[in-house]
């Protein structure tokens, strides 16, 4: 038999019991998340001709819906450790283009600037599978800011786990998200007038006016336009955000007859906030209202009480890792003295990352998923010596 098959069949026996390998989920209960990489194409509307753009995509696929994310800016040496772009730096192109808005429609003010404008220090895939999610960490000059998106199997929406930290001890006086959505359709650009709206558990607001919020109780927002319906056979339907309270000082929304502009001010020390995503597209106002009145709250509860670690950096215990390389290194025989150095090595990193981990370092956690997946090979081809050469 070749080795290949021999590794295959190996792993159908032994393979699918280990420390979180492989993260096996019945179809209907996966979730996958995809990265592109960077590509680098010439600048156009997004910055000065001739500057080179750096832009990136990461896919959530729940199953039932899937987003995109669009992570945008100028790599040009004459920026320093900005990113300009000019549609803005951190956008959701799909589901739909309109709703959250494709170019840009999430932005971190620390100290009143834009930390998504700045150089991404860490971005990457830390699930898929059981779960899918996405991280990516900007460096603003004030502060170390950190996004995790995670869709869980089945589900129809994006959960968010935001978190700032200082950088050498620079003072926090604010930090605040801002949310850009065109709810339903371009409304200006294509000429049309629309009537925007936004609702909460509390009230509801149409253009043009500014929504003062109040924390506790405007858990979520509904953002829907009367005019640009489904159920009128105009528009792509609405979208919405979920708002957890923990952590937030107030805001406003200002309902205008194009772009709708959220501003959530958080509170500095409180160093994290969440929220949550939907894009409604392909469902009618008012069934995208009676969904966020009958599972809004249910979805607030997920939102606050999911661990966002990934599943390698909650479960992986160094030492239960060498215990069993151990075992199945003494079983390989000869096939795992060869090995042995390979593992020696990634048992030494799981432990470096596991103790930063233990900090709360993202990238530290993220490694440690990302280790796990690029050793799968190797954990796979120990497991089918051990079989082919046990005693
Ligand atoms: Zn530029």
């Amino acid at each position: 038999m070749k080795l290949s098959s021999v590794i295959w069949a190996a792993g159908l026996v032994l393979g699918l019991t280990g420390v979180g390998w492989t993260q096996v989920a019945k179809p209907a209960e996966k979730a996958t998340a995809h990265d592109t990489g960077p590509a680098i194409n010439a600048a156009t509307w997004e910055c000065t001709p001739g500057h080179k753009i750096s832009k990136r995509r990461f896919t959530l696929d729940s199953g039932a819906r899937r987003y995109t994310f669009l992570s945008s800016g100028c790599i040009d040496p004459s920026h320093g450790e900005e990113r300009p772009c000019a549609e803005g730096n951190f956008g959701m192109p799909a589901p739909v283009s309109a709703n959250w808005y494709w170019g840009g429609f999430f932005q971190v003010l620390i100290n009143g600037t834009n930390a998504t404008a700045y150089r991404v220090q860490d971005a990457r895939v830390i699930e898929s599978g059981a779960r899918a999610a996405f991280q990516t960490i900007w460096a603003h000059p004030d502060a170390t800011v950190g996004l995790r998106l995670m869709m869980l199997p089945g589900s129809n929406h994006v959960l968010a786990d935001l978190v700032w930290k200082s950088t050498q001890d620079a003072a926090l006086e604010t930090v605040e998200v801002r949310l850009t959505c065109y709810p339903s359709f371009f409304t200006a650009a294509k000429n049309r007038v629309g009537e925007r709206h936004c609702q909460t558990p509390r009230t509801d607001v149409a253009q043009p006016k500014t929504l003062e919020l109040e924390p506790a109780h405007d858990t979520y927002l509904y953002y829907y336009d009367t005019v640009f319906d489904m159920a009128r056979g105009e528009g792509l339907g609405p979208c919405a955000a979920l708002v957890a309270p923990k952590g937030v000082l107030g805001g406003s929304v200002q309902v205008g007859g194009y772009a709708v502009t959220s501003l959530l001010k958080l509170k500095p020390e409180a160093a994290g906030a969440r929220l949550a995503f939907y894009d409604f597209s392909g469902l009618t106002n008012a069934d995208a209202e009676a969904y966020l009145k009958a599972h809004a709250a249910e979805d607030l509860a997920t939102l606050e009480r999911t661990d966002f670690r990934p599943a390698a950096a909650r479960d992986l215990d160094p030492e239960e890792l060498q215990a069993q390389v151990a075992t199945l290194l003494t079983e390989a025989a000869d096939d795992g003295d060869a090995m042995k150095p390979q593992f020696d090595e990634l048992i030494a990193k799981a432990q470096d990352l596991k103790a930063r981990a233990a900090d709360g370092d993202w990238v530290a956690e993220a490694g440690l998923a990302t280790l796990l997946v690029d050793s799968a090979d190797m954990m796979w081809k120990l497991r089918a010596f051990a079989a082919l050469n046990a005693p």
